[in-house]
């Protein structure tokens, strides 16, 4: 498995191009405003893109779900309760994008535990609200990584005093993601990737995080 990290506009957010060296298909995690730079890596390697997961529907990191999706046919994932966002971020473009994104549509309605399957890769769901109600993070546990979006970040987490953001369910998502194997290594929505082991704080929280 091939897995590629991009830092994009319009908010320094992290795309993640995963592929499968066997067959060749690959998916993409938020790609932001990255379609044109995602799509060309993806020739480069050869990769057909067959999938596009959202981590949650802030337009920053969906901006470019639609032209990646005319590009490739690639279906879109998202967390059942965030997919509502993909069409509402067409309505109003936020203070960090020049017009609205256009709208996409999810093909694939995540639950908790749902698996993503590109190939032989295989990426669990898990439902870890706190930033926004649907806010999810893709597991790979033969590989020990998890895409943990606007979740969790090296040393903090994703704002909660955004919509849809709440301080109690945030700490009781980062509590789970702490169960986790400590190797287990941590690619988040924006800054650098870390280790569950190095979270330490995690397990000082008493109270809900703002
Ligand atoms: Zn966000």
């Amino acid at each position: 498995m091939i897995v590629e990290s991009f830092r994009l506009p319009p908010l320094d957010d992290n795309a993640y191009l995963v592929v499968d060296e066997a067959t060749r298909e690959a998916l993409i995690i938020d790609p932001a405003l990255g379609a044109q730079t995602l799509l060309a890596r993806a020739q480069e390697l050869g990769a057909t893109v067959k999938v596009i997961l959202n981590t949650h529907g802030h337009p920053d990191h969906t901006a470019d779900n639609a032209p990646l999706q005319a590009a490739t046919g690639a279906k879109i994932g998202i967390f059942e309760v965030d997919a509502g966002r993909l069409s509402r971020n067409a309505r109003e473009a936020p203070w960090y994008l020049s017009a609205p994104p256009p709208a996409s549509k999810a093909d694939l309605l995540l639950k908790e535990g749902s698996e993503v399957r590109v190939g032989s890769i295989v990426l669990t769901t898990l439902h870890t609200p706190g930033h926004t109600e649907g806010s999810a993070c893709f597991y790979r546990a033969a590989e020990a990584l998890l895409f943990s979006g606007d979740t969790l970040f090296a040393g903090s987490c994703g704002r909660t005093d955004v919509q849809g953001g709440s301080p109690a369910r945030m700490v009781s998502s980062l509590r789970r993601l702490a169960q986790l194997p400590p190797a287990t290594r941590i690619l988040p929505g924006h800054g650098p990737e870390t280790i569950i082991e190095r979270e330490t704080w995690i397990a000082d929280l008493a109270y809900p995080v703002v």
